[in-house]
């Protein structure tokens, strides 16, 4: 076992810390306010290397594994889990690419992500997120084409999106083996990306409903195999989770590093609240939490790398990491006490960007159900 980082894993590391401390600190606190995409942020990332870490260098990317990304995630959400998701949410569009696209679609699609454009990825319905197999959007072959109908949700960066990452049914009767990803470009007659849904907290990060209305695409825009996007999402997952993971790592760093610093200043009873016991273990649960989400995530990202499946460590970090992140929060504002609770500090706002961890990439409910599932079937082998 090693548990160092190698000095290029340092050097990236380091390189998004610094980033983070003069491009997004400063920021973080009124794009929240004003709800505003980081375009000129993304940009500045961009050219600096700290995106497309995955994506080979072929095609523009970093050529890096998904544990150097975990590490550049964890310092961008650090400084602000919105921002941090808004410039590196064409990971998942990648990654589906990745996993499942020809030479033909990476060399096209990988490319006009790394040069700066956008792509989505856009799984949920509204009357579907869990429930991947139970998805509506249809997509019909005619001839050598598909006509795709239906509605998505909640389609993070759709809004400033060239292309999407679509699931729709190709044989409605297969249950999961009915459904296909496919590419579909925004200049498209039919597709329509609805209005940014107001939202609690990460709201730098736009999402929005995407429509898509007798769209046509080619065959050839099929992404993986007809049949295969249930497969197509599950690898994506794989390679998302720890992502997100890595996201909750750094915020509840955030909250370990801005909790110690007023429960130093922050006196009571004639002494720094740090040294009431009831508020030093909070501090000290949180550091504890953050040790072992950190691993956790470390050790999802790396089995990927080391090409080992992965699907029950992603789930742990997912799950452990997001839970973590909340209650991190929670006890952050707490320790803050009223100030805690005032838009001049910045525990609320890890608050409220935390709850969503919870929520997108697989519920936490979803993720111990994968736990369960996995750790039963092993057992029967
Ligand atoms: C800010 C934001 C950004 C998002 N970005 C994207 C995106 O870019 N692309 C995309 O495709 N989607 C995106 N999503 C959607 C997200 O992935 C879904 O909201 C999530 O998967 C949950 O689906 P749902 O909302 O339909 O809830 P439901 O599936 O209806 O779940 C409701 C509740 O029931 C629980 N539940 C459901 N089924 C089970 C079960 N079998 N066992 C136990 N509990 C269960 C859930 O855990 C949850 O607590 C985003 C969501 C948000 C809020």
């Amino acid at each position: 076992m090693n548990f160092e980082l190698t000095s290029e894993q340092r050097m990236i590391r380091d390189l998004a810390r610094e980033f983070t401390e003069k491009e997004i600190l400063p920021v973080a606190a009124r794009f929240d306010r004003e709800d505003k995409f980081p375009h000129e942020i993304h940009r500045k990332a961009l050219e600096l290397g700290l995106l497309h870490l995955t994506v080979p260098t072929a095609y523009g990317g970093g050529g890096l594994g998904v544990f150097e990304l975990a590490l550049v995630t964890e310092q961008l959400a650090w400084g602000c889990c919105g921002i941090g998701g808004a410039i590196g949410l064409n990971t998942v569009a990648a990654d589906a690419l990745t996993v499942a696209g020809t030479e033909a679609q990476k060399q096209k699609y990988l490319t006009r992500l790394t040069r700066g454009e956008f792509g989505c990825y856009a799984a949920t319905e509204p009357g579907a997120g869990s429930d991947v197999a139970g998805l509506q959007t249809r997509a019909e072959r005619r001839g050598d084409k598909y006509v795709i109908n239906g509605t998505k949700i909640w389609i993070s960066n759709a809004t400033v999106s060239n292309f999407a990452v679509v699931f729709a049914k190709t044989d409605p009767a297969a249950g999961h083996r009915g459904l296909t990803t496919f590419l579909v470009d925004f200049d498209l007659p039919g597709v329509a990306v609805g209005k940014k849904l107001e939202k609690l907290g990460q709201r730098a990060s736009p999402a929005a409903e995407l429509n898509l209305v007798d769209v046509e695409v080619p065959a050839t825009q099929i992404l993986g195999e007809e049949g295969g996007g249930f497969l197509v999402a599950m690898k994506v997952f794989d390679r998302s989770r720890p992502m997100i993971a890595a996201s909750a790592v750094g915020l509840i760093q955030r909250c370990l590093d801005e909790s110690l610093l007023y429960a130093t200043e922050r006196k009571t009873m004639g002494r720094p609240i740090l040294e009431h016991q009831a508020i030093g273990h909070k501090i000290a649960d949180m550091a504890i939490r953050l040790e072992a989400a950190r691993l956790l995530t470390y050790q999802a990202a790396w089995l990927l790398d080391a090409g080992q499946r992965n699907t029950t460590q992603a789930a742990y970090a997912k799950a452990f990491a997001a839970d973590s992140a909340t209650w991190a929060a929670s006890e952050a504002v707490q320790v803050f006490g009223g100030m805690g609770y005032s838009t001049e500090f910045p525990v609320e706002k890890l608050y409220r960007d935390a709850k969503v961890l919870q929520i997108y990439e697989g519920t936490s409910e979803i993720q111990r159900n994968i736990i369960v599932r996995e750790l039963s079937t092993a057992k029967g082998r």
